[in-house]
C-alpha cells in the first residue's frame, strides 16, 4: 500500500490546526521519532504532530484519511517491537502533550487520564490517595499509559495483579476517519454488546488513536518484602517458580534473572551504590516480592517460600524490608535491557508458556542458541511463564545476524506455541515479530483479524506495516 507524500499544503493545514510550534519537520527531531527501543531500526516520519486535545486529533485524522496520509501514533517510544516506528513515513502522531490526569475518583476507585501521562507519575498520583494502579512495566519511569494500553503491557506484578487489560474500564478513541467513539463504562461490570474496549487494548495503534482512558484502581498494599534468592543452577531457579506458587502464596512479583543478566545490570550501575557481586557459582536469581498490610503475615509467607525451595537452593536468601533496599534490587532488575543494549545490539524475543513449561523453555532456548551460534541473555516475569530472551549480535557477522538468527527465533517460537504459549506476552508484534504471526494463527484467524482492521480503518492509514505479515 502506498501513501501520499506530505506537501507544503498539508503542512499548512496542520499548522492551522495545531499551531506552528507543534508541527515539526526539524531533521534531528524526526530522527528522534524514527526509532523506539527496538534493536537499531529507524524509519523517518515526514512530520511530527503534537496535539494536546482530542478535537485536534479528530481534525488531523479526518484530513489524513481523506488525503491518504499515513499516521503512526507514538507514546514515549519505549516499545520493544517497533510499534511506534513510522515504517511508511507520513505523520508521527506524538502524544506527549496529552499528559493530563483528568480525575481521580476516590469514591469509586478509578482514574480518568489522557494517554501521554508517564505510567509512574500516574501510579504516584493515585498512591497519594491510598490507591494502587499495579501494572508496572520495567519502563514505567518513561513509558506512557496510552502506550501501555495500546500494547496491553504487563510487568513484574502481573503474576498477582494481571496486565493492563484487567484495569481498563473504558476508552475514548478517534477512528481513522476522525469519528470520536466512547467504549465501555465506568462500572466494574458490563455485559452490553461487543467488548470494543478490549479489542482496542493491545491493538498497537492499528485500529484507533486512544485519547482518554478510564482505569480501575485497588487499595494500596501498605507493606512489601522483597526476597533475593540465588541458585547454583538455572534449571532449579525456574523449577522453584512453580514450587512457590503451589504453596498457595501468590507473590506480587516473581522474577527470574540468569547470571549474565544480573552481572551486566550490576556493572551498568557500578558508578552508583547499587553494584552487587555475583559469585562464580551463582547461575541465576529469583526476585520474589510479597505484599499486604501486615508485616508479620509477609514474614510468614517468606518463611513458607524459603522452606518450599530448600531442596533447590542452599544459598543465603536476602530479605529486604526497607524501601531503599528494595528499590536497589528492583533497579538491578529494571535496567537489564539497557545494560544488555549497552554491550551489544540485540533482538528481544518475548516468549510466554504455561508456567510449568518454563524450565523446558529455558533449556530449549539455550539449545537453539548453540545450534545457530548465538548467545542469549534470559530474564523476565517467571511467575507468568514469561521469559525475555535477548539474542546478542556481539560476535556474529551481519550475514549470521540476518540469516541464522531468524531461523533460531522461528524454532523458539514453534516450541513455545507447541507448548501452549505464544510469541509475545507483553511487547506486541509491531514490526519485528510480524513475520512469525503464521506460527500462531491459522489463515482463517488472520483473515478475520484483517477484516476487523478493515472495518476500523478501511484505507489502512493507521500504523501501516504492523502486526500482519506483508
Ligand atoms: C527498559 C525497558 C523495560 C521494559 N519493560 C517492560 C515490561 O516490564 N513490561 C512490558 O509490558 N513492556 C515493557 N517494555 C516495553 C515498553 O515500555 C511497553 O511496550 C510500553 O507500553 C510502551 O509504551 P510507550 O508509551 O513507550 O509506547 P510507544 O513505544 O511509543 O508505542 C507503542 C505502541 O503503542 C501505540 N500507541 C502509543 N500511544 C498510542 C495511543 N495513544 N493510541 C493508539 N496507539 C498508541 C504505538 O503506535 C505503538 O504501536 C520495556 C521497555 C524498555 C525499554
Amino acid at each position: 500500500m502506498s501513501f501520499k507524500v506530505i506537501e507544503k499544503k498539508d503542512l499548512d493545514f496542520f499548522n492551522k490546526i495545531l499551531g506552528g510550534n507543534f508541527v515539526v519537520t526539524d531533521p534531528e527531531m524526526l530522527k528522534e521519532n524514527s526509532h523506539d527501543e527496538t534493536e537499531d531500526l529507524s524509519f523517518f516520519p515526514e512530520v511530527i504532530l503534537l496535539p494536546h486535545k482530542t478535537a485536534e486529533i479528530q481534525k488531523v485524522l479526518s484530513y489524513c484519511n481523506e488525503n491518504n496520509i499515513c499516521v503512526t501514533p507514538r507514546g514515549a517510544g519505549t516499545g520493544l517491537s517497533g510499534g511506534a516506528i513510522p515504517f511508511k513515513g507520513g505523520v508521527s502522531l506524538d502524544m506527549k502533550r496529552m499528559n493530563r490526569i483528568i480525575n481521580i475518583d476516590e469514591e469509586n476507585f478509578q482514574v480518568i487520564t489522557q494517554p501521554g501521562v508517564i505510567t509512574e507519575e500516574l501510579q504516584n498520583a493515585v498512591e497519594e490517595k491510598g490507591l494502587f494502579y499495579p501494572v508496572d512495566p520495567a519502563s514505567r519511569g518513561s513509558c506512557f499509559i496510552g502506550g501501555n494500553v495500546a500494547e496491553n503491557s504487563g510487568g513484574p506484578r502481573a503474576v498477582k495483579y494481571g496486565t493492563v487489560k484487567d484495569y481498563v474500564l473504558g476508552l475514548e478513541i478517534v477512528l481513522s476517519d476522525g469519528k470520536i467513539i466512547r467504549t465501555g463504562t465506568r462500572t466494574l461490570k458490563d455485559a452490553t454488546g461487543y467488548d470494543i474496549t478490549h479489542l482496542i487494548v493491545g491493538s498497537e495503534g492499528t485500529l484507533a488513536v486512544i485519547t482518554e482512558i478510564t482505569l480501575k484502581l485497588i487499595p494500596f498494599p501498605k507493606k512489601r518484602l522483597l526476597m533475593s534468592i540465588p541458585f547454583t543452577s538455572e534449571e532449579n531457579a525456574t523449577k522453584a517458580v512453580n514450587v512457590i506458587l503451589k504453596m498457595g502464596v501468590i507473590p506480587s512479583a516473581l522474577e527470574f534473572m540468569e547470571r549474565e543478566a544480573l552481572k551486566r545490570s550490576s556493572e551498568f550501575l557500578k558508578e552508583s551504590s547499587v553494584y552487587i557481586e555475583v559469585p562464580e557459582r551463582i547461575e541465576a536469581h529469583l526476585l520474589v516480592e510479597v505484599d499486604g498490610n501486615d508485616t508479620d503475615d509477609l514474614y510468614n509467607e517468606a518463611e513458607v517460600i524459603t522452606e518450599a525451595i530448600s531442596s533447590l537452593t542452599e544459598e543465603d536468601i536476602a530479605v529486604a524490608e526497607l524501601k531503599q533496599e528494595q528499590d536497589k534490587l528492583w533497579k538491578l532488575r529494571r535496567v537489564i535491557g539497557e545494560a544488555v543494549k549497552m554491550g551489544s545490539i540485540y533482538k528481544e524475543v518475548d516468549t510466554v508458556v504455561p508456567r510449568s513449561i518454563l524450565p523446558a523453555l529455558l533449556l530449549m532456548v539455550k539449545k537453539i542458541g548453540e545450534k545457530y551460534g548465538f548467545k542469549t541473555i534470559c530474564y523476565g516475569h517467571a511467575g507468568d511463564g514469561n521469559l525475555h530472551v535477548n539474542i546478542l549480535k556481539e560476535g556474529l557477522t551481519d550475514l549470521e545476524w540476518s540469516a541464522e538468527v531468524p531461523k533460531g527465533i522461528k524454532e523458539i517460537f514453534q516450541f513455545v506455541v507447541e507448548m501452549g504459549g505464544t510469541i509475545s506476552a507483553e511487547h506486541g508484534i509491531g514490526l519485528v515479530q510480524k513475520k512469525y504471526i503464521p506460527i500462531v494463527f491459522s489463515t482463517e484467524t488472520i483473515n478475520l483479524m484483517k477484516s476487523i482492521k478493515n472495518i476500523f480503518d478501511p484505507k489502512g492509514i493507521l500504523n501501516p506495516g504492523k502486526i500482519w505479515p506483508d
